[in-house]
């Protein structure tokens, strides 16, 4: 993978582009994807942003959302605008099984192939150019970063500037999580300067769910927690059946690990969801403990420090037992 610096010069020579991100985009992703897309037609591209899979509703008010193409619902159009790319952005995944089934339709595009991401150990032989930086707080911080250092900082207008905002909130839990940097601060003061409107973002994105998540989240927390303290670790895990009886979209289960996580002396939360094809796993921690490390080793997953996730193919029951064997091989670590 060679420095993304080598493709400035290139930028406004006009080209079909394609942009994707990771299956089940949260606001990074989609975050970051829509304020590259919003940078990108302003120079007479043609730009096509395409997810992997569905997403969650609160992120359909972010500027472009509208031409977002699901490639597992219009896969045949998807697929035909892949095939034409001449770039292709890859946004918020550090490897290419993260787009679930377009992998193989990326490893076998022609389309010179542009990673901007901050995950951990990323599959760099999979790109030709790009940037990977796990200190960066958010891909939204990057693409930030990318156009600055570019020399565009006057194509930063008011849609571009509200997505990448959305990115880098979120990825920094509200501008919390040690990620948040000066340089966090300095881009968001930039991006006020250019007319950011800040709070009315923060309500897109937490103050728009239904009744029902909450009933959800009343019975998950009554029902299906387990708190380990031996292990400072507390545990969720969902059955498919409870998906299906609060009608459970996708989304609904963002933020659902931060209560765990919240209680007094918890360094590990895990929530662990029957999916029907595969269980998703999604940990955090606090301090010392490497989650990244945690999901690689039992859940084939990845991810940051203090945030990864995984999936298995085992049953519920299964990965809950792996689970519970694996904070008991690291009882040391947790309890240090
Ligand atoms: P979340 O729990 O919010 O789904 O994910 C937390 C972090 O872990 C994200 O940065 C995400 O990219 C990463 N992550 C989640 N699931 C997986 C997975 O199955 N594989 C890998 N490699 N990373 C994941
Ligand atoms: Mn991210």
């Amino acid at each position: 993978m060679k420095p993304i610096s080598e493709i400035f010069s290139l930028i406004e020579k006009p080209k079909n582009i394609v942009i994707t991100f990771h299956q089940k985009p949260d606001a990074d992703a989609m975050g970051s994807g829509l304020g590259l897309y919003n940078f990108l037609i302003q120079f007479g591209h043609t730009v096509s942003v395409i997810s992997p899979t569905n997403w969650p509703s609160f992120l359909n008010w972010m500027p472009g959302s509208k031409n977002v193409v699901d490639f597992e619902m219009h896969n045949d159009k998807a697929k035909t605008l892949l095939q034409k790319a001449e770039w292709l952005f890859c946004l918020d995944f550090n490897v290419l099984n993260r787009t679930k089934r377009m992998e193989p339709v990326i490893e076998s595009l022609l389309a010179t192939k542009i990673l901007i991401d901050h995950h951990q150990q990323p599959q760099t032989e999979a790109f030709d150019y790009g940037i990977s930086d796990i200190s960066k707080s958010s891909t939204a911080e990057m693409v930030y970063d990318f156009i600055i250092a570019a020399g565009y900082s006057d194509k930063i207008n008011a849609e571009t500037a509200e997505c990448l905002y959305a990115g880098v909130m979120t990825d920094t839990g509200s501008f919390r999580f040690n990620s948040t940097s000066a340089n966090v601060h300095r881009m968001i003061a930039d991006l006020k300067d250019k007319g950011l409107e800040h709070s009315q973002i923060h309500e897109n994105l937490f103050d728009n769910f239904l009744e029902g998540r909450f009933r959800f989240f009343g019975n998950i927390l009554l029902n299906r927690m387990d708190v380990f303290y031996e292990y400072n670790t507390a545990l969720i895990a969902i059955p498919q059946s409870d998906l299906i009886k609060y009608n459970v979209k996708t989304g609904d289960t963002e933020g659902l690990v931060n209560f765990p996580l919240s209680i007094k002396g918890i360094k590990l939360a895990a929530v662990i969801i029957d999916r029907g094809d595969e269980r998703k796993s999604s940990f955090r921690s606090k301090g010392g403990f490497d989650v990244n490390t945690f999901a690689r080793k039992y859940f084939n997953g990845g991810g940051h420090f203090n945030a990864a996730g995984g999936k298995n193919i085992e049953p519920l029951d299964e990965v809950v037992r792996k689970f519970k064997a694996a904070i008991k091989e690291n009882k040391e670590q947790l309890n240090s």
